[in-house]
């Protein structure tokens, strides 16, 4: 099978920069609103901002996966003297918590890294460079592309007809039945 070169995008976050500004919650936000940009609320974002600036904590968050069930598993973690819930790094939309749902329909919201932006949106409103986006191509098996399939098809119609063609499937089929 053919391969392609893939674009894979990587979003990195650097903890010491961020300061908590919810930038980045106001532009998803406002991307994804319907109509895009006519309004902004940091609930329907796909980045979290998990914030306690008593402590000192920033930590922005991306939506990922779906998770039908929660998990039984509750760890904290201390990172530079910071303590962090296990759930606060967790990027599911999950039964035991409202982050990543969409507060009108509680459908799950997913990062999509700004389908059809050059640059995630997050990324470039992030002024303090805590958010940096890394491109790398990967190798990847090239998809069947419909376009040929009809094409190819479409020639079989012209050369054989199109009665002619049916009957050629028809046995086949039944070839494969029996
Ligand atoms: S825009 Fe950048 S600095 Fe502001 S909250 Fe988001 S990640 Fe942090
Ligand atoms: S990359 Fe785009 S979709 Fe993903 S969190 Fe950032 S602004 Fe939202």
């Amino acid at each position: 099978m053919a391969t392609i070169n893939k674009k894979i995008k990587t979003i990195k976050i650097d903890l010491d920069k961020c300061n908590g500004c919810r930038a980045c919650e106001m532009i998803c936000s406002s991307f994804h609103a319907s109509p895009k940009y006519s309004s902004n609320n940091p609930a329907r974002s796909r980045i979290r901002m998990v914030r306690d600036p008593l402590k000192d904590v920033y930590l922005p968050v991306y939506a990922g996966e779906y998770a039908p069930a929660e998990c039984t598993g509750r760890s904290k973690y201390v990172i530079d003297g910071k303590e962090y819930n296990e759930c606060d790094f967790c990027r599911a939309s999950c039964p035991s918590r409202d982050a990543f749902k969409e507060p009108d329909s509680k459908l799950p919201l997913k990062c999509d890294m700004c389908e059809g932006e050059e640059e995630p949106l997050c990324v470039k409103w992030c002024i303090t460079g805590a958010l940096t986006c890394e491109e790398r191509e990967e190798e990847a098996e090239e998809p069947v592309r419909s376009v040929e399939l009809d094409t190819g098809l479409e020639d079989l119609v012209n050369k054989y007809g199109l009665q002619q063609l049916q009957d050629t499937l028809n046995r086949m089929s039944q070839a494969k039945k029996g």
